[in-house]
């Protein structure tokens, strides 16, 4: 089921690679269920302070099963803020819909005071970096993956975003360094490799909203701990949304919002949801019990 998309895609690569080197495109291209499109009188997006509120917001992607249920929350500007809450419970749903890949049912996402609705898919997605889940890597050098987050960088801009995401010394141990190629499907990366390239991209797009979907997941704790530490470094003057699996990766996060069911069930900090007792204390205690 995975390899003919993964192969078109390839394909759709190379011939959209000279045109356009944009990895939004690429989402909304992976994306082919999605029905959205711009308005007739769509407007640039502008971001200045970087504040995501969802008002209300319910989706469903079939009629008969909703998955998020009017769920309200803001995000001010430069926060760090993490979304948990059970596998299932519909926390990339919520990314996918501020990325626009789907529209709300029900409700409004809107980034400083626009509607994401009313404005160009593009100008949205100029202004949003993601690591996603599954990192998709194309065909070519590791660098020019990376490149990929913005063509114009020049090599110190690379290195750094190298720095930033561990990846300085694995480059130096490959047999053509950044010049060699990841192999057709990103096949001859580990996990935690692919996403380590996809956060290095993150860091050089640099766009003032920025969001990690379980970007650390595939790491060991080793490298989660120190690349964790350099993301809330370079998180300092972005707004970002953070979500997490192991709940010890965002304790110090601004505000932490828990879904459940597809509900925001409590929001807060660490502590003061430790001491609500509440969804967030359940999990926190059953994951201490299992790292035990
Ligand atoms: P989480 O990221 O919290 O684990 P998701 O947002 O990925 O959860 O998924 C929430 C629910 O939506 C799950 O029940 C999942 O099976 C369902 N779902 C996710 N993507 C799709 C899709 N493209 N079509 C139909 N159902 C989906
Ligand atoms: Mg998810």
């Amino acid at each position: 089921q995975i390899f003919m998309p993964l192969n078109f895609l390839g394909f759709v690569y190379r011939e959209i690679r000279g045109s356009m080197a944009n990895i939004d495109k690429m989402f909304s291209l992976l994306d082919k269920s999605s029905s959205v499109s711009d308005a007739e009188d769509a407007q640039e997006l502008t971001v200045s302070k970087g504040e995501i509120r969802f008002e209300h917001v319910s989706f469903s992607y079939r009629e008969d099963r909703p998955i998020l249920k009017n769920v309200s929350f803001t995000i001010f500007p430069g926060q760090k803020v993490a979304i948990v809450g059970a596998s299932g419970a519909g926390k990339s749903t919520l990314v996918k819909l501020l990325f626009r890949f789907y529209d709300v049912t029900a409700g409004d996402i809107s980034i400083d005071g626009q509607k994401i609705r009313s404005v160009t898919q593009q100008s949205l997605r100029k202004h949003l970096g993601i690591v996603p889940q599954d990192t998709v890597l194309f065909n070519d050098t590791l660098i020019e993956n990376i490149r990929y987050g913005d063509p114009s960088a020049d090599e110190s801009a690379i290195e750094s975003a190298l720095e930033t995401a561990h990846l300085s010394q694995f480059i130096e141990l490959l047999p053509d360094k950044g010049d060699t190629r990841v192999g057709e499907r990103g096949l001859k990366l580990s996990g935690g490799e692919k996403q380590r390239v996809a956060i290095a991209r993150a860091v050089l797009k640099n766009p003032p909203i920025m969001v990690f979907d379980e970007a650390t997941s595939s790491l060991d704790s080793g490298s989660e701990q120190a690349i964790m530490q350099a993301l809330s470094a370079l998180a300092s003057n972005h707004t970002s949304v953070m979500i997490a699996h192991r709940l010890s990766t965002i304790t110090d996060a601004d505000n932490i919002l828990v879904l459940k069911n597809g509900e925001l069930a409590e929001q807060g900090s660490h502590h003061a949801l430790l001491a609500q007792k509440g969804e967030y204390a359940r999990l926190w205690t059953l994951q201490q019990k299992q790292e035990d």
